[in-house]
């Protein structure tokens, strides 16, 4: 019992209370005093032992190398903040996007596919049409790897900036080769050679002076050199990645972004990464599962199939994937069905011990000398999971001091609705609306009860204001 483990602890020299968090090693070490054998698994490790208790396995191509094919790079735009990565994506869709047969509407899904001329070859491109390295944060901590070439954008007249060196870290964490695209060199002002000399400071030295990065001079904004950038994606991606995969197997690849639609139900952007992805296939995505009803592409053109490194929406999913999750298609509806219920439960004990997580050590010398600490408590939902966890992610990386505590108590697509609420009220928390309004009675609800829901559309403003209110909850109050 916790007791007689708080005393083995002090017997060991270590001062803990029953209810905190201690660290791996200290588990190690008081397993290792009562003849246990404490083996730490990561989520990752216990998924692939769930896929393998099916007999399936994600992440590889199946096959010999015969069955491989040259696959498209996939691409994430990153960059400070106003450096120009939207105007970017909008650029290239605009001047490359492979028309539909119908020439369809630019539908946007979260992820576009464009072609490009390089050496006389047509080559193809597959682009994240998120920009920002939050949502390219968010997939990699659930241990996805969605991304071969990441873009920094750096405008000309502003420099590095803070962001920028954020960004190329975490593509250098990620072992992500960088193309570096120095953005509007149509203002006055601009100066891209001190671009360059700026980022030889971060190991990012541009081919011209003898490094191995290929930097390239845009306008964003005229559509100037966005045929060279491309180029040099391309040439990037075949100097430094043997992008190959199987296209004769069952489809496995990532989700990008869901939301649920009124009338279609869960609709989700996946990246078919290996093997093709066909209409009738049963597929699970993290927890959700469903046989594909039908496919569309990027111009909103319905597709029969879809091989590596194309995106597509698919219909017909139980419910909404996160950004991110995996998936992986599979003979049997049931089984399907089993993995898809094993994460859930999974999931939900996750989300209870977060929820439960007390203090842990290092602040524990804090808490006696100022009585409590402070937490604030949120509730997350909007309309695409990819901003809610970029909202999540940015929200939790807020540094204001190490006396208030953020927790996300629940988040998720959809409106706000009388059971948010009521979580809301029982745990004091805030609710945070991101481009989504309350359902039905919820909105009364939360003014009786005088929940606080706050609503918001721009990423930003919602974690100015949270950092505020944290801020606020700082300062003593008479
Ligand atoms: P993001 O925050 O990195 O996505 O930046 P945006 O794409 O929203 O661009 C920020 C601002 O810079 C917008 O007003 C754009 O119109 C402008 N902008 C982007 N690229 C260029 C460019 O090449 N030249 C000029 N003059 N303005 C640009």
């Amino acid at each position: 019992n916790p007791a007689s483990l708080v005393a083995v602890m002090m017997n060991l020299g270590e001062m803990v209370t029953a209810t905190q968090s201690v660290s791996d090693e200290t588990l190690h070490l008081l397993a290792g005093e009562m003849n246990y054998t404490v083996q730490i698994v990561s989520p990752e490790e216990e998924d692939r032992e769930l896929l393998e208790s099916f007999d399936l396995e994600f992440g590889e191509n199946e096959g010999t190398e015969e069955d491989l094919v040259v696959r498209p790079p996939v691409v994430t735009v990153m960059g400070h903040v106003d450096h120009g990565k939207t105007r970017l994506l909008d650029a290239i869709r605009k001047t490359n996007v492979i028309a539909g047969e119908a020439g369809g509407i630019t539908q946007h899904i979260g992820a576009y596919q464009v072609a490009t001329e390089v050496n006389g070859e047509d080559r193809a491109i597959t682009f994240i049409d998120t920009p920002g390295h939050e949502a390219f944060t968010a997939m990699r901590a659930r241990g996805a790897r969605s991304t071969d070439i990441a873009i920094l954008v750096v405008a000309a007249n502003d420099g590095v900036m803070p962001q920028t060196v954020e960004a190329l870290n975490h593509a250098k964490a990620a072992e992500v080769p960088i193309v570096v695209a120095v953005n509007k060199i149509d203002v006055e002002g601009a100066d891209p050679t001190k671009v360059r000399g700026q980022l030889t400071e971060y190991g990012l030295v541009a081919e011209e002076y003898g490094g191995d990065t290929m930097f390239v001079d845009i306008s964003a904004k005229q559509g100037l050199h966005i045929d060279n950038l491309l180029e040099a994606v391309v040439l990037t991606a075949d100097a430094a990645l043997d992008l190959r995969a199987n296209p004769h197997q069952d489809a496995q690849g990532i989700a990008i972004e869901s939301r649920l639609d009124r009338g279609r139900g869960a609709v989700a952007t996946v990246l078919v990464q290996r093997g093709t992805l066909r209409v009738g296939d049963t597929m699970v995505v993290g927890d959700a599962y469903g046989r594909v009803r039908a496919m569309l592409d990027d111009s909103g053109n319905t597709v029969a199939e879809a091989g590596p490194s194309t995106p597509v929406q698919v219909l017909g999913l139980t419910n909404v994937p996160g950004a991110g999750d995996n998936f992986i298609v599979v003979e049997e509806d049931r089984t399907a069905r089993q993995i898809a219920e094993k994460r859930a439960a999974r999931e939900r004990n996750a989300a209870f011990a977060k929820r439960t997580r007390r203090v842990s050590l290092e602040d524990l010398d804090k808490v006696l000398k100022a009585g409590e600490v402070q937490q604030l408590n949120l509730i997350i939902k909007g309309d695409a999971s990819g901003s809610v966890e970029a909202l999540e992610s940015s929200l939790l990386q807020l540094d204001v001091g190490e006396e208030v505590d953020i927790r996300v108590l629940h988040r998720g697509v959809g409106a706000v609705t009388e059971s948010d609420i009521d979580l809301a009220m029982g745990s004091d928390a805030i609710v945070i609306g991101f481009n989504v309004r309350a359902a039905g009675r919820a909105a009364q609800m939360a003014e009786r009860e005088g929940v606080d829901v706050r609503y918001y559309s721009v990423i930003y403003q919602a974690i100015e204001e949270i950092e505020a209110a944290l801020k606020g909850m700082l300062k003593p109050e008479y």
